[in-house]
């Protein structure tokens, strides 16, 4: 009997645990003076169309809640806007449909969620126990177990539409233990290797100064759009304008330009003679060290301590871009970004050369102030005076909850005359937000509900 209860106890924490990789941490309990916690009403689940009895299990553990890309900052918004999911023309079937992510439900009823993801994650880290403050990989090599734990959730994370247009996760193509698994160049014993690639990825960070967080994420998250997922040392296709120096190797140099520049690299003064330029995708050593080259070479580490996910995107693959859509797997680039941040034991906040000390340059306008606010980390908290929701002195600017947010937005929008005082209560039709406002200059668009919607004028 005893045992059973133990049993029954054990699954229930486990259940209760949000993400995986917190299954094995302890549980410590939040600070006294987090005192929101405990007046948080639980969340109605029963509206997201979930029993009560099987939603510890589910809700939480949709990596679909977790991870759509959020595009509509980075682009410009009057750009048309392309698919919110990167599609990839794979010709693998995915066989084990057990893994397949149940179909998400919206909520039908009037009750409003929301939180601010980052008060979100600050809330986990006060949950769990997280180890020391400043334990990044900063200065630190990975251990295969860091690179095996890093991949997982980052496939399990990030997304693909199959066949059918369901969205998949990118473990279901390229399982948690495949590596380079296309890449039928290289050694057998290279492919699927862990302990070879972490070796490797280290030596040639090492070597490139690509020391800290900020680099190696960027680097990853690209590395993962380049290389399909960490499965190909070759780009697809022979129908280039670059033939035959298409994108090879971790960053995927292309052109010859980039081959000739490569044969000053001592000991690769060849590269570029004969069909020598196929050794790039025949060893994983060659495949890392033209990725790290080219990354020390076009300064990217620059963009990259910025925390600048447009900046390395387009370093890489269109230097002269100026919009997001001009580079090519941008979305899949950005998702990705975001997954190795939280797998880098959520950067920056554990990390000793945190990237929000070098603050990333602004672009002019609204949007790109409401960003710098986002990114500032401003503390969401639920007031409910007046003043402290509406004024612009340096208290009331200190917390923000989403619907002030939001009503700081349409002001500076001009939509209102001043910071209205509204609750999210009042933003559920378009009648009572219009009334709210005091402006008819808002219109409730079809579908602005779902996660993947995209900002419209
Ligand atoms: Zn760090």
């Amino acid at each position: 009997m005893k045992q059973e209860y133990l049993d029954a106890l054990n699954t229930q924490k486990i259940d209760l645990m949000f993400w995986e990789e917190l299954k094995g941490k302890t549980y410590t309990a939040p600070e006294q003076e987090n005192k929101n916690i405990t007046k948080q009403t639980p969340i109605n689940l029963e509206a997201f169309g979930i029993p009560a009895t099987q939603s510890q299990s589910n809700v939480f553990n949709d990596p679909g809640l977790t991870a759509l890309p959020d595009e509509a900052i980075e682009n410009d918004i009057h750009a048309p806007q392309p698919d919110p999911i990167e599609v990839e023309e794979e010709t693998e079937t995915p066989t084990e449909s057990e893994d397949t992510i149940p179909e998400r439900v919206f909520p039908s009823a009037d009750d409003i969620f929301h939180f601010h993801p980052i008060a979100f994650i600050n809330q986990m880290k006060l949950m769990f126990a997280n180890g020391p403050t400043g334990e990044c990989f900063c200065n630190k090599d990975f251990t295969t177990e860091d690179l095996k734990r890093i991949i997982r959730y980052v496939r399990y994370n990030t997304f693909y539409r199959d066949a059918k247009n369901r969205k998949q996760h990118i473990s279901l193509l390229h399982k948690d233990h495949q590596l380079f698994h296309a890449s039928n160049d290289i050694p057998s014993s290279d492919q699927n290797n862990f302990d070879r690639l972490t070796e490797i990825l280290n030596t040639s960070f090492e070597k490139r100064g690509i020391t800290k967080c900020s680099h190696k994420i960027h680097y990853l998250a690209n590395m993962y759009v380049e290389t399909q997922y960490f499965s190909k040392l070759e780009e697809d296709g022979n129908n280039h304008r670059y033939m035959p120096y298409k994108g090879r190797g971790f960053i995927h140099i292309t052109w010859d330009t980039n081959y000739i520049a490569y044969s000053d690299v001592p000991g690769h003064e060849n590269i570029f003679g004969g069909t020598n330029y196929k050794k790039v995708t025949s060893s994983l050593e060659l495949a890392a060290d033209t990725g790290s080259w080219f990354w020390e070479t076009n300064k990217v580490n620059e963009f990259a301590e910025k925390d600048d996910i447009f900046g390395t995107s387009k370093t890489i693959n269109n230097p002269k871009a100026t919009k997001t859509s001009q580079v090519n797997g941008y979305k899949m680039r950005r998702a990705a970004w975001i997954k190795f941040k939280e797998a880098f034991n959520n950067y920056p906040y554990n990390c000793v050369t945190d990237a929000s000390k070098n603050p990333r340059e602004y672009g002019e306008g609204v949007l790109e102030e409401m960003r710098k606010w986002a990114d500032e980390h401003v503390q969401y908290t639920m007031e409910s005076s007046t003043p402290l929701r509406t004024k612009f002195d340096k208290a009331a600017l200190e917390k923000l909850d989403c619907s002030e947010f939001v009503c700081r937005y349409l002001h500076k929008l001009g939509i209102t005359d001043t910071v209205k005082h509204v609750s999210t209560g009042d933003m559920v039709t378009q009648e009572s937000f219009r009334t709210a406002l005091g402006s008819n200059n808002i219109d409730h668009i079809d579908n602005s509900e779902k996660s993947d919607f995209m900002p419209q004028r």
